[in-house]
């Protein structure tokens, strides 16, 4: 039964591409479909490829919502860059080995949250080295929190071998505006190359973690690649 369920998927997945596909993009396209996980009758459908996009999760570890968000990941075969908080991390080292080991990569949030634009040289560099004593290697990227930073804040990253990473799509997620307010926003704005922002700590992140299963798969549906920054 489920032998005859894929072929019949198959079946219709081939004919939408030969009555769809406009000449000139079936190569692209027959790519897609060969590429696509059968996993939803979402991603059964072939799309010419729009671009890749990025998750990021910023303000984790935290011990309820990480896992979620980790297992979604998983299921999707998908990975992300976890902005990490080194207090968080002192709290719950285990929990960033997790997202480590399903080959997430972490960056650098700071120590404990504060817009770095008020903080002297020696203070950003105080909150930056001490997340990394927590976490035990200095990663490439960072992240100020807030998305605060300013020429001398960016030359202090840069200075360290670090590239400042912000980003290019924000549904205000940790606002709590409802699970399907969460996916369409980002719907709504996503581009090839966008930098989505999402958050895995700070609160109850139930509607994140419900935002990312419906997202995944339609960003996939729309020809979109969720590809891992070089972090
Ligand atoms: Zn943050």
């Amino acid at each position: 039964m489920k032998a005859f369920f894929t072929a019949a998927l198959t079946a219709v997945a081939v004919s939408l591409t030969v009555v769809t596909v406009p000449a000139g993009q079936a190569d692209t396209s027959a790519a897609q479909m060969a590429r696509a996980p059968v996993g939803t009758a979402l991603e059964a459908v072939p799309v010419a490829y729009a671009g890749t996009v990025y998750l990021t999760f910023d303000d984790g570890p935290h011990p309820t919502w990480t896992p979620k968000v980790v297992s979604i990941l998983r299921k999707y075969g998908v990975r992300a860059v976890f902005f990490e908080l080194g207090q968080n991390i002192s709290w719950y080292p285990s929990v960033t080995r997790s997202v480590r080991a399903n080959g997430n990569l972490i960056g650098n949030h700071t120590w404990n949250h504060p817009n770095l634009t008020y903080l002297s040289n020696y203070w950003v560099n105080w909150q930056l080295n001490k997340m990394e004593g927590a976490l035990g290697y200095r990663p490439r990227c960072v992240r100020p929190p807030y998305g605060a930073t300013s020429s001398r804040v960016a030359s202090i990253i840069a200075s360290r071998g670090q590239r400042q990473i912000l980003w290019t799509v924000d549904p205000r997620d940790w606002s709590r505006p409802g699970t399907w307010s969460i996916v369409s926003r980002v719907l709504a704005n996503v581009r090839g190359g966008s930098r989505i922002l999402l958050h895995d700590g700070g609160g109850d992140r139930s509607q994140t973690v419900a935002a990312l299963d419906l997202l995944i798969p339609r960003l996939r549906a729309r020809g979109f690649v969720v590809g891992l920054m070089a972090c």
